[in-house]
């Protein structure tokens, strides 16, 4: 059965170009780049290589400004505790109800620390409103952590503005770029933003490698201890293929951008009308107009997600439910509960998120199962209305 990708967010499939750099890599440039032999030691010059890729990506001043973690999610916890140490004066953060869980759950265990954290909320779109940033802080606020994209919805939320709100009051900003990188511009050039993390796997490298930006002046304190890799600030033999993969990835990435904005958001856009326009009572989540050009998120009246995903996945499609078994019960995701979207809706909610290697025939094959498992699972519903 011929598989239809089309969750993008939770993975990408590996670029054919990053393969064949990896392979090389695992085959032949396997050493440890801290050796002092030549087979070793000439490894490390492919690690800058790809620093600088990173960095000129984000449009980061310098390689210097970029480390290489193992993810989004160790970029994440690393990037927030070394705020909360540097300022250790302040007890206060401030994020938002629909961070991913790298970060939220990190905040509950920093409440459990003494910390008082500050949880914005959105409106039902999932537009952050500035205004409320702006009452959050005083002058016990340490960090400002605000995602760039959200992963379920793909709202983009205005970091650059809340970056200069933490400024103001001598706060450090922290983003989760994680899936913005490679689907939207991301420009550090501005210096509203002290700190970025972003993921391998979400840019067609591979899992397990991610960068951090730590912007030039700005205090650090490691995460992960151990020897002098990465300048002392994260420990650990380097992961070489994993390091070029990211670099490689996040050139590719701006070398896809405009496509990405116009074929996959036109994908996207095609697959969303059809959809509308096709299946009664169906919903698209989110600010249309402010997304990521590949993501929707669509919630379709009486039925459940979970189930659709299982019908979807009998026909090879890949996609993502708004909800989630917790305790027995379909619960809908923390994201689609801060932006109250109907209950009968919140639980039928599908995410599609289409990305580089997405066809034509992919969205086509989308839209003739989709309507048909609808109509079984609502032939199927006690609520009919
Ligand atoms: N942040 C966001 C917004 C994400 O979507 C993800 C992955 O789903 C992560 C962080 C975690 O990244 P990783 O899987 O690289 O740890």
């Amino acid at each position: 059965m011929k598989i239809i990708y089309a969750d993008n967010n939770a993975t990408t499939q590996v670029d054919p170009l990053v393969i064949e750099l990896v392979t090389d890599f695992l085959t032949n440039k396997w050493g440890n780049p801290s050796s002092m032999h030549t087979f070793g030691g000439d490894v490390e010059q492919y690690v800058e290589i790809a620093r600088q890729q990173v960095a000129d990506s984000l449009r980061a001043s310098s390689a210097t400004e970029i480390i290489f973690t193992s993810g989004g999610t160790e970029g994440d916890n690393t990037a927030i505790r070394s705020a909360l140490l540097s300022r250790k004066t302040r007890k206060k953060i401030v994020t938002t109800r629909v961070e991913h869980p790298a970060v939220l759950n990190l905040c509950k265990n920093l409440e459990r620390e003494g910390y008082d954290v500050r949880y914005l909320a959105v409106d039902n779109e999932g537009n952050l409103n500035l205004n409320d940033l702006e009452e959050a802080m005083d002058d016990n606020v340490a960090l400002v952590t605000i995602m760039a994209a959200n992963n379920e919805t793909g709202v983009l939320f205005p970091i650059q503005e809340a970056g200069k709100i933490a400024h103001e009051h001598g706060a450090l900003f922290h983003t989760d770029a994680v899936q913005a990188m490679g689907k939207v511009p991301v420009d550090l050039s501005t210096g509203n933003i002290d700190l970025l993390s972003v993921s391998g796997h979400k840019i067609h490298a591979i899992k397990g490698v991610g960068a951090l930006y730590i912007k030039r002046g700005t205090r650090f304190r490691p995460f992960i201890v151990g020897g002098h890799q990465e300048r002392g600030r994260r420990g650990g033999t380097e992961n070489v293929p994993g390091i070029v993969a990211m670099g490689l990835a996040a050139e590719l990435g701006v070398k896809n951008l405009a496509e990405e904005q116009t074929r996959v958001k036109k994908l996207r856009d095609r697959l969303e009308t059809e959809i509308l326009s096709i299946i009664p009572k169906c919903r698209i989540n989110g600010n249309r107009k402010n997304r990521l050009p590949g993501t929707t998120n669509i919630s379709i009246k009486n039925v459940e997600g979970e189930a659709l995903l299982l019908m979807l996945d009998q026909k090879g499609i890949c996609a993502s439910s708004g909800s989630a078994c917790t305790s027995g019960s379909l619960e809908p995701s923390h994201v689609l509960r801060a932006m109250g979207i109907p209950f009968t809706y919140a639980h039928g909610s599908l995410r599609f998120s289409l990305g580089r290697f997405n066809t034509d025939e992919d969205v086509d094959a989308i839209i003739e199962a989709l309507p048909k498992i609808v109509d079984r699972l609502r032939e199927l519903s006690p609520f009919t209305d």
